[in-house]
Parts: structure tokens; C-alpha cells; sequence
């Protein structure tokens, strides 16, 4: 990697700043590491935009998610992590020190945590965007208890949307999974709680082709996709699982992933590259909670530091 760029070096980089980083972060800090933070574009990971977050300890009243990512981000900083408002567009784990690009620097670390996380997949209709958060949702841990007693969707025909929704009927009314085909791509027993909830209705072969509201979701328009007839639902809210996309382009090929492209990390959060750890969503297919992101980058972080100490001990 050639460049003219300004060079950063550094014992210990990570690249993200959601909760398991900003967690990575703390740990890092607090054990004289001197850790560099490039925060990638969104700032505070996913949970940053997330209205109240209601289920992390220490907050009986909740907390909103951009609080909460500024409040994880003081509190490293206090201990002297440096954080970079700045993108990797090119990571060479090959060789030790790891070479990170971005447009305008070139950072050289003999130690590496990989916390670039997940994005929900969207549907891309109309309404989505706007209506994110005021109605539109991908977590329904998160948002579930906003939809007591109301009438809800849910989209997608997967083990998330199946668990999601039997967790949303707590809350809700109603919950109408819409899902695109006759058959739930969902494992049997989850399959089984569902059609068995009295809750829980469903409509097969269907699409969902617009989102609508006024200051909040109120209807979505879908079409049946054998048909092709189209109709309003009205609905109090829409929770979209239709899979994730992890965060993970910049590593393919270099660093060992599942078919999804998730980071595969041991107990430790070792990956198979030495010197490089991964936490969070990155890693993290299944639980996807602020929670269990931090406490994977907390055991990264001391993960790292043990490594670096054996580093300098060789
Ligand atoms: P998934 O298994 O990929 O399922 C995604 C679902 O969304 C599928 O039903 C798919 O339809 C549908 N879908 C995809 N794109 C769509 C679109 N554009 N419009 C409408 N529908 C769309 O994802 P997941 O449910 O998030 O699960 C991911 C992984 O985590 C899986 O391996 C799953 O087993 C695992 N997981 C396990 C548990 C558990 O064991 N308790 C819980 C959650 C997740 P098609 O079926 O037609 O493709």
C-alpha cells in the first residue's frame, strides 16, 4: 500500500463505534493502550439511532441511543482513547504492522479490533425512510413496548422475524407477518409457536410495495405476488427482519468469515488473523443487543492487551 498520506501508528486500532467498540475503547484506554477510535460513517453504530433504549443496565428510565453512544464515548475518552472521525476504505491484515487506509491517512497498528457491525437489510419502498422511528422498526426488542395494544406487521419469513414477532405479541394487539412465499423459511419449532399464537396472523405471498402515515405509520400498501391484486392494511407499526448485512467487505479474503460474511471469531474473540479481534454485530448474527456488543468488546479489548503484552515480552 503505497501512499503519500499522512502516517498514524499505533499498538492498537479499532475500526467502529458502536457499543462494542466504544466498550473495546474503555477497556483499552483504562489498560495504558493509547487506543485510536476511526469511527466509520455512522457514528455510534446502529444503536445511535435508536429513540430510547430501555434495556441497557444502569438506566431504570432508558436512555436515547445518541445519548448513550456520547455518553460511552466520554467515558473512553477520559481514559485517553483518541477518537477519529474517519472511514477505513482499505485494510491490509497480511503482514504486522496492519496497514489501515482512508482518503486522506494511512495507519500502521500492531493490534487490530474489528467492530464495523451489521446493518439491517431494507425493504427500499417509499415511506421507509422517512417513517424510520416513527413506526418503522428493525428491533423489536428495542421498540416493541412503544406498540402496547396496537395492530402491527412484521416482514420477513426467517427464524429473526418468527422470534420477533412471537416477542412482539407481549406488547401488541395484532401481529400480521407478511412474508413473500407460501412457506416460512423459519426452523420447525419456532415455525410451530407461531402458527400456534392466537396472536399472530399471516399473509402469504406478499410484498410490501409502500409505507404510509402522517406524523407516524398508519397503513401499508401491499401486493400479493401471484395475483398481482394490491390492497391497503392499516397498521399502527411495521417491524422489517428480512436479514443483515455485515459491515465486513473491507476484510473478504483475508480474514475468516461464514457464507454470510460474518467475522468468525473463538471465546475469546480471537479471529484467525493474530492480532486481530472481533466484536459486535460483526461477529454477532444472533443476540444483536447493545448489551452483548459491549461485553464482546470489553473481552476484545482485554484480549488485546494480553496479546500486545506477549508481543512485547518476545
Ligand atoms: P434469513 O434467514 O435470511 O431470513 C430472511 C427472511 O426475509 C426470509 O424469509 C426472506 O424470504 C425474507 N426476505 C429477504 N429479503 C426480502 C425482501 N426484500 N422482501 C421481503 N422479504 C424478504 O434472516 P434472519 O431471519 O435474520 O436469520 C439470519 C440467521 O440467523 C439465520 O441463520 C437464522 O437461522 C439465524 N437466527 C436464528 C435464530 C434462532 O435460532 N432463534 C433467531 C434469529 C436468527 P425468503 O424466505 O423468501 O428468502
Amino acid at each position: 500500500m503505497a501512499s503519500e498520506k499522512e502516517i498514524v501508528q499505533r499498538d492498537l486500532i479499532i475500526l467502529g463505534s458502536g457499543p462494542a467498540g466504544l466498550s473495546a475503547a474503555i477497556y483499552a484506554a483504562r489498560a495504558h493502550l493509547h487506543p485510536l477510535i476511526l469511527t466509520g460513517m455512522s457514528l455510534h453504530g446502529q444503536a445511535a439511532t435508536t429513540d430510547t433504549i430501555e434495556n441497557y443496565p444502569g438506566f431504570p428510565e432508558g436512555v436515547g441511543g445518541s445519548e448513550l453512544g456520547m455518553l460511552f464515548q466520554t467515558q473512553a475518552e477520559r481514559f485517553g482513547a483518541v477518537i477519529e472521525m474517519d472511514h477505513a476504505t482499505s485494510v491490509d491484515l497480511s503482514n504486522n504492522p496492519i496497514d489501515i487506509e482512508s482518503y486522506g491517512k494511512r495507519y500502521l497498528c500492531k493490534s487490530l479490533i474489528i467492530t464495523t457491525g451489521a446493518d439491517p437489510k431494507k425493504l427500499g419502498v417509499p415511506g421507509e425512510k422517512e417513517f424510520t422511528g416513527k413506526g418503522v422498526s428493525y428491533c423489536g426488542t428495542c421498540d416493541g413496548w412503544f406498540f402496547k395494544d396496537k395492530d402491527i406487521v412484521v416482514v420477513g419469513g426467517g427464524d429473526s422475524a418468527l422470534e420477533e414477532a412471537l416477542f412482539l405479541t407481549r406488547f401488541a394487539n395484532t401481529v400480521t407477518i407478511i412474508h413473500r412465499r407460501d412457506e416460512l423459511r423459519a426452523g420447525a419449532v419456532l415455525r410451530k409457536r407461531a402458527q400456534e399464537n392466537p396472536k399472530i396472523k399471516f399473509i402469504w405471498d406478499t410484498i410490501v410495495t409502500e409505507i404510509l402515515g402522517d406524523d407516524a405509520v398508519n397503513a401499508v400498501n401491499l401486493k400479493n405476488v401471484k395475483t398481482g391484486e394490491e390492497k391497503r392494511h392499516n397498521t399502527d407499526g411495521i417491524f422489517i427482519f428480512i436479514g443483515h448485512i455485515p459491515n465486513s467487505d473491507l476484510f473478504k479474503g483475508q480474514i475468516e468469515m461464514d457464507k454470510a460474511g460474518y467475522i468468525i471469531t473463538n471465546g475469546v474473540m480471537e479471529t484467525s488473523v493474530p492480532g486481530v479481534f472481533a466484536a459486535g454485530e460483526i461477529t454477532d448474527s444472533h443476540f444483536r443487543q447493545v448489551i452483548t456488543s459491549a461485553g464482546m468488546g470489553a473481552a476484545a479489548a482485554i484480549q488485546a492487551t494480553h496479546y500486545l503484552e506477549n508481543l512485547e515480552a518476545e
